[in-house]
């Protein structure tokens, strides 16, 4: 490896906490579905920075809009009203159909705020005892870094040490309605959050009417249907959301990621009067949640998902990608699944993704090796024909090399 990238590695290493692995490429410059190392060597991104940048790297209406709202006001605190709150909350309702939306910045603060939501709505309008709300969850979920949402998680790594837990949390087996009935019996749930798709378990998909019949037995049970949409959503899976796909409509919809358009962080709570309206002022908040910047900047973010038509290029770009990995046919290729530009393939190997992605980097493509022997394959949704066929031939190159 070149001086610049070892120099940044270096830096990296002595100053920062080790709390994540990344390959060894230091990046500098991205656009479109393109990002530059520091020794100017180009690369298709694959990962798309965990689905933020569904619409590409430096988007210029995104950065635009930016750059406009940044020469104007960027944070007021909610404190006071801006002048492009109101504005962008309405965007965001009629943009999905809801009737009040809840800005906040990460992903795990939106979970976070429907978690409060499900609780305050349960005591509030379901009349679950003080204290007794459960929400249901899934197992192999992810759903961000919080104390209180690492207590629902089933990954070692994501929990262990970091006790203790936050009661209140049962989790059932993904893809599991018969689990999901018997633990709606009990009276005091007051929500059920999924992942429509779990894309950090290694893009499991669940059966076709899973989403809907979860969402039925939530309703009959009286239960808030809560749909984690933060890496599924906007496009990524072929669909504005993937829960488009089973006519489903959340109780509560959390976005994040792309909403921010690969630039800021900016995640929403979507719902409609009966639960939002629980929320008093002094309640739930964030500094930053719903300042101007990210306001201007996730309109842009939404506005560009509708007008390029990602979502029907992610269906149809998605379908061509799967079909050219599974004419493949290499021995090295245990299994291929996904919805849209959201993929994974399993290799026959245990702990060779790792190196695969490395091979895959040295022929000028990122991608993110998971769980030893997975690894994630998500592109931009901007991507066209011509671009994704030259990402086949560097898969099907590097696969080769694994035989
Ligand atoms: N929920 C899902 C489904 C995610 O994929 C992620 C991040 O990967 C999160 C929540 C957490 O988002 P953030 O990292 O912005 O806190």
């Amino acid at each position: 490896m070149e001086t610049a990238s070892l120099s940044a590695i270096a830096l990296e290493e002595r100053y920062g906490a080790y709390n994540y692995h990344p390959l060894p490429v230091v990046l500098t410059r991205g656009r479109g579905v393109h990002v530059w190392d520091v020794e100017g060597k180009k690369y298709y991104d694959f990962l798309s920075a965990y689905s933020a940048v569904n619409q590409g790297h430096c988007h210029p209406k995104i950065i635009r809009a930016l750059c406009e709202q940044a020469e104007r006001l960027t944070l007021t605190s909610r404190a006071f009203h801006s002048d492009m709150l109101g504005v962008f909350e309405q965007y965001i309702c009629e943009y999905f159909g809801y009737q009040r939306v809840l800005p906040m910045n990460t992903g795990a603060e939106a979970v976070e705020t429907a978690i409060k939501l499900a609780r305050k709505w349960g005591y509030k309008k379901k009349g679950i005892p003080e204290n007794q709300a459960k929400l249901i969850f899934c197992e192999n979920n992810f759903h961000g870094r919080t104390t209180t949402i690492i207590s629902a998680s089933t990954d070692e790594a994501a929990r262990k040490h970091f006790g203790p837990y936050m009661p209140g949390l049962v989790v059932i087996p993904y893809n599991d309605l018969t689990a999901l009935q018997e633990a709606l019996t009990d009276p005091t749930v007051a929500g059920f959050i999924v992942e429509p798709i779990q894309g950090e378990a290694g893009v499991l998909v669940p059966a076709e009417g899973y989403l809907k019949q979860a969402q039925q037995l939530c309703r009959a049970a009286n239960v808030l249907f809560i749909a984690d949409e933060i890496q599924t959503g906007l496009g990524r899976t072929g669909r504005l959301l993937c829960c488009d796909y089973e006519e489903v409509r959340p109780d509560i919809l959390i976005l994040g990621k792309a909403l921010g358009g690969g630039v800021m962080p900016v995640s929403a709570v979507l719902s409609d009067d009966e639960v939002m309206l629980t929320l008093r002022p002094g309640e739930h908040g964030s500094t930053f949640g719903g300042n101007p910047l990210a306001c201007k900047v996730a309109m842009a973010a939404l506005a560009v998902v509708r007008e390029e038509n990602l979502a029907e290029n992610a269906f149809r770009m998605g379908e061509l990608f799967r079909n050219a990995l599974r004419a493949i046919k290499s021995p090295a290729l245990r299994e291929i699944r996904g919805k849209g530009l959201l993929n994974a393939i399993t290799l026959a190997d245990n702990n060779v993704a790792w190196n695969f992605c490395l091979q895959l980097k040295e022929n000028g493509l990122l991608a993110k090796p998971t769980h030893g022997d997975k690894v994630r394959f998500a592109p931009p949704l901007i991507i066209n024909e011509v671009q994704l066929e030259e990402c086949i031939d560097i898969i099907r190159e590097a696969l080769d090399t694994l035989h």
